[in-house]
């Protein structure tokens, strides 16, 4: 497969300017990215790394960071996380507190921002040093040592987090968080600030392509069958109120954050981060939906 001529296609037939949508200003710091940008990265597991546009320039992974931290949780808590985060599609914003309420305080999966506080608070509990473990722990899945926080961004999401705060405080009340409810957001709010390029990205969404394996080390984090949960995670519940959209359009595992990336996979095959701010109304990047969406129609190459 010619990917680098697929890039260069998706390349010279979209661009930033034509479309529509916003950086996401709800956390200031993140209004302050130029919005017209772009940059794609393509891993194969059999070899070769194929790119265009802005791919080396570091943004804010925001919710991408949720598929990393059900990760680790799962290493440490095993099948009994299940008890604590359903795995179904909320249908909902991802900030919504409406089901909550009803589903008494059981958030409906862990890729929503209340399935990913209680993953938070259960890594609160497990790690010695939460942040810099969970830093230790990407910085190994990506090969990567400079990968960081943001902490500007780590700190203005704080000041305007009074959604999660809200989350968090009804889920503490259903005795759905065990630990101290600051402790767990400063937690959450910094592993939303790491800031990543497509290229690191998608080396890292290699482990999910590749059965839970890293790929030059061979090591194996995950079971093929943790693995298959998470893929099927991100399926099902990756693109907020927007993953039916996404399964329909692009036919790829993925997750998207609200700082303009999308991760996904090809199981077996590859790993591709597309990155472009403006989002659409729902919070996903409507580039990077788009050039997905040729990616997968021009190779003819979906899960489906
Ligand atoms: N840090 C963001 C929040 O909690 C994450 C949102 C997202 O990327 O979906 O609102």
């Amino acid at each position: 497969m010619d990917y680098q001529r697929i890039l260069a296609e998706i390349n010279s037939e979209i661009s930033p300017s034509q479309f529509n949508g916003k950086v996401a200003a709800y956390i200031p710091e993140l209004a302050n990215v130029p919005a017209d940008q772009f940059g794609m990265h393509i891993c194969c597991l059999q070899g070769g790394n194929y790119a265009i546009g802005a791919q080396t320039t570091p943004f804010s992974i925001q919710s991408i960071s949720k598929v990393f931290s059900l990760t680790l949780a799962l290493l440490y808590e095993g099948t009994a996380l299940w008890e604590r985060v359903d795995v179904e599609p909320s249908g909902d914003p991802f900030n919504s507190l409406v089901q909550l309420e009803y589903e008494n305080g059981i958030p409906r999966n862990p890729l929503i921002n209340a399935g990913a506080l209680v993953i938070s608070d259960i890594l609160v509990s497990h790690l010695k040093d939460p942040k810099k473990d969970y830093l230790a722990f990407i910085r190994k899945i990506a090969g990567n040592p400079d990968i960081d926080f943001n902490l500007k961004v780590a700190a203005s999401e704080k000041k305007w987090g009074y959604r999660n705060s809200a989350l968090i405080n009804l889920m503490k009340s259903f005795g759905n968080i065990k630990n101290d409810i600051e402790e767990v957001l400063d937690f959450y709010f910094h592993k939303c600030s790491i800031e990543m390029s497509c290229q690191a990205l998608a080396q890292t969404f290699l482990l999910y392509a590749n059965r839970g394996c890293l790929l030059d080390s061979h090591e194996k984090i995950l079971s093929p069958t943790q693995t298959k949960r998470i893929n099927a995670i991100m399926q099902t519940c990756g693109f907020y109120d927007e993953a039916g959209e996404f399964s329909f359009r692009v036919g790829l595992p993925g997750k998207s954050g609200v700082g303009g990336g999308i991760a996904a996979i090809h199981p077996g095959k590859y790993s591709v981060v597309v990155w472009s701010p403006k989002l659409n109304p729902k919070g996903n990047s409507s580039m990077g939906m788009a050039a997905l969406e040729l990616l997968t129609t021009k190779s003819g190459l979906s899960i489906f």
